[in-house]
């Protein structure tokens, strides 16, 4: 059997090697290292695939989030509400702005973002949702547009873990996750599930104005050369980044079933268990890209289960061991414990075992038997 990896990026290269080396020996041979040719092929196929009017290339997903934000114009103060559950980039870039971070509970079957907290936590002072697709399936985006339609709120969709996951609405129509908000952003961190060899991002949206705002944001301000309008930044995708990206990108359908694949076994082997609640998704639908495959370990030792599997030799981790709101750098006074009982619960209960493109059969079935030895 071969060594079992959280996310097998090697195997993945040797598979495509010929065809990533060509498009980065293109940038090489022309140096075209910034804003070069691959980083507007990449972005106009990307916006075919996601059925977007615009993707802006930027430098990484927290960056991606700062200038969405910096584009729809929030200002300090404004209120922002977000998942209590997810990684910190979110709330970062919202106290970064100096907005005011509004931390909320999530789902205990998607771990996604609470439709019931979202609409208690609005006030007047309300300006934004920021909903996570957390470990690649995706939020509720019908209802959450409803009730930011209802509030005047902005939506800006927190796309790091769901690229190519799919919302199904209540006509049967399908858009992609991080087309439907008003503006998204999306990483391209080497383990995300369109990921390049260093750090990338970009932003998506629908609206052409917008667009507009941000192009110029990414740089430095600028709509005219040096002429700065509005206080920007510096955020590029750079072209060799661009060049392994749009290498990659006719394969992300690909590389996302044979992530719904591992997760069906992973289901199969474990989801009659007593102490273990699997996943749930649809088999033959594609809300669920399964950036992570995460269980919930329920009446058994999560953190002897770990030690057992690492001891075996098999990566695991807890994302996230710590609710955002408990964070010393967002702890504020007006939240209160029994405002966050799943996200209490969640992080006493997740484990995510190995996910990635390459699983083999032999891997998951020793992954998936060392859970059971553990757990009887
Ligand atoms: C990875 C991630 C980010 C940040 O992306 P970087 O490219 O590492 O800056 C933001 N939000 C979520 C939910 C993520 O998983």
């Amino acid at each position: 059997m071969k060594k079992i990896q959280m996310v097998d990026l090697k195997s993945q290269y040797e598979k495509i090697k010929t065809k990533v080396d060509a498009s980065i020996q293109e940038v090489l041979d022309t140096t075209t290292y910034i804003n070069g040719p691959k980083v507007h092929e990449f972005q106009k196929n990307l916006e075919q695939y996601l059925d977007v009017k615009h993707v802006i290339p930027c430098a990484n997903g927290t960056d991606a989030l700062q200038i969405a934000m910096m584009g729809l114009g929030l200002k300090p103060g404004d209120e922002v509400i977000t998942a209590d559950f997810t990684f910190a980039a979110t709330v970062e870039v919202i106290a970064l702005l100096q907005l005011t971070p509004v931390l909320v509970d999530v789902n205990l079957d998607d771990m996604n973002i609470s439709l019931d907290a979202i609409k208690k936590a609005i006030t007047p002072k309300t300006k934004a949702i920021v909903p996570v697709h957390l470990f690649g399936r995706a939020a509720n985006m019908e209802a959450i547009m409803q009730i930011a339609k209802e509030h005047n709120l902005y939506v800006i969709e927190d796309n790091a873990q769901a690229i190519g996951a799919n919302c199904t609405f209540s006509d049967g129509s399908k858009k992609k996750a991080g087309v439907i908000g008003h503006v998204s952003s999306t990483s391209f961190f080497p383990s995300k599930n369109l990921g390049c060899y260093g750090d990338g991002g970009a932003i998506f949206t629908n609206d052409d104005a917008l667009a507009h705002t941000i192009r110029g944001i990414v740089n430095h301000g600028m709509y005219v050369r040096y002429h700065h309008d509005v206080v920007g930044v510096n955020s590029r995708l750079d072209s060799l980044q661009a060049a392994v990206l749009d290498a990659k990108l006719p394969l992300l359908n690909e590389y996302n079933s044979a992530r719904r694949g591992a997760a069906s076994k992973y289901n199969a082997a474990l989801g009659n268990h007593k102490n273990i609640i699997t996943p749930s998704f649809d088999e033959n639908g594609d809300d669920h890209v399964f950036h992570q495959y995460t269980l919930r370990i329920i009446d058994a030792d999560r953190d002897a289960l770990m030690q057992h599997l690492l001891d075996k030799g098999i990566p695991c981790a807890i994302y996230y061991p710590i609710p955002l709101h408990s964070q010393k750098a967002y702890v504020d006074s007006r939240y209160k414990e029994e405002d966050f009982p799943v996200t209490n619960q969640l992080v006493k209960e997740v484990i995510s075992l190995p996910m990635h493109t390459e699983l083999e059969d032999d891997q998951i079935k020793f992954i998936t038997d060392s859970v059971l030895e553990f757990l009887k």
